[in-house]
């Protein structure tokens, strides 16, 4: 796999970060994920966009445009060779001594290249168990920043209950997962948590939002509690990386139509429908 850090290319594994690197030292940066299905980008304006967003939120200037980092991307995921893959986006406030204080310094830029691990049928059909979990993040969550302690703790924390993914609980109400958005379905009705700080703007969320309204569900950005959650007949996360995957069961908890999942496997097929049309486009 390769990978890009500061305008030169390497072998991922060779890929060494100076010590006073902003990002090693504070986390000072923001980050994105992008698929690419059969050398097409899924998305890839969204998630430019989002970068930018990020950026200028914790104040970092990206000495490119747009189109500019777009155009490395691409170079980058090229020279990788690889036609199904993820690449991993870093943007960090560069390298100069530890100090709080921003430094005179330029950005470091970094991406890795590395395969997609494809879920494949029969893990989908099966579907994932979760458990619910305090978010514990600060107040800015939708900056995709490089600070992931508390979602790193609270996926850890599902794994050693047997568990997938930990669905986030601030005030009552569901937030997020640890790097996935919930949703619920019930009465051919999609809910999902509104659109604020409190959670990141998924861009496959956008792509759900779209795909759900094309099958004739009603898609409401409401927040809920967990206990609704457990109560709808349809549970699901998304990401990039996950798509689109069925929750079977929160803190052993069965979700009702936990065996047919059958409205999120439709609102599956029909997102991978999009994924289809890139290759013909
Ligand atoms: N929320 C969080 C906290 C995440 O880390 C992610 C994954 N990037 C998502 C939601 C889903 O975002 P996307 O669909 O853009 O991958």
């Amino acid at each position: 796999s390769i990978g890009y850090f500061n305008g030169a290319f390497y072998p991922i594994e060779q890929i060494v970060i100076p010590i006073d690197e902003r990002g090693h030292q504070f986390g000072d940066g923001v980050y994105e994920v992008i698929r690419i299905y059969e050398d097409a980008f899924f998305m890839l304006d969204e998630h430019i966009q989002r970068l930018f967003k990020s950026a200028k939120a914790i104040k970092l200037k990206i000495n490119h445009s747009e189109n500019e980092m777009k155009e490395l991307i691409k170079e980058v995921v090229a020279k990788s060779a690889l036609s199904n893959c993820d690449v991993y986006i870093q943007i960090t406030r560069g390298i100069a001594p530890r100090n709080h204080l921003f430094p005179d310094a330029p950005v470091s830029v970094s991406m890795t290249v590395k395969p997609s691990k494809v879920i494949n049928d029969s893990i989908r059909q099966k579907g994932k168990t979760a458990i619910f979990h305090e978010d514990e993040r600060w107040a800015n969550c939708h900056i995709k920043s490089l600070n992931l302690l508390p979602n790193i703790l609270a996926k850890q924390a599902a794994f050693e209950a047997g568990c997938y993914e930990a669905i986030l609980v601030k005030d009552g109400f569901v937030t997020e997962g640890t790097s996935s958005n919930v949703y619920m379905i019930t009465d051919k009705t999609i809910t999902t948590t509104p659109l604020s700080k409190h959670i990141l703007a998924g861009i496959t969320r956008i792509a759900v939002k779209e795909v759900a309204t094309e099958l004739g569900f009603q898609f409401v950005e409401k927040s809920f509690t967990p206990d609704e959650l457990l109560e709808a007949d349809e549970v699901f996360i998304t990401s990039t990386t996950n798509e689109i995957m069925p929750i079977v069961s929160i803190d052993g908890k069965s979700i009702r139509n936990s065996d047919s999942k059958e409205q999120t496997l439709t609102v599956f097929k029909q997102f991978m429908k999009r994924v289809k049309v890139l290759q013909t486009s």
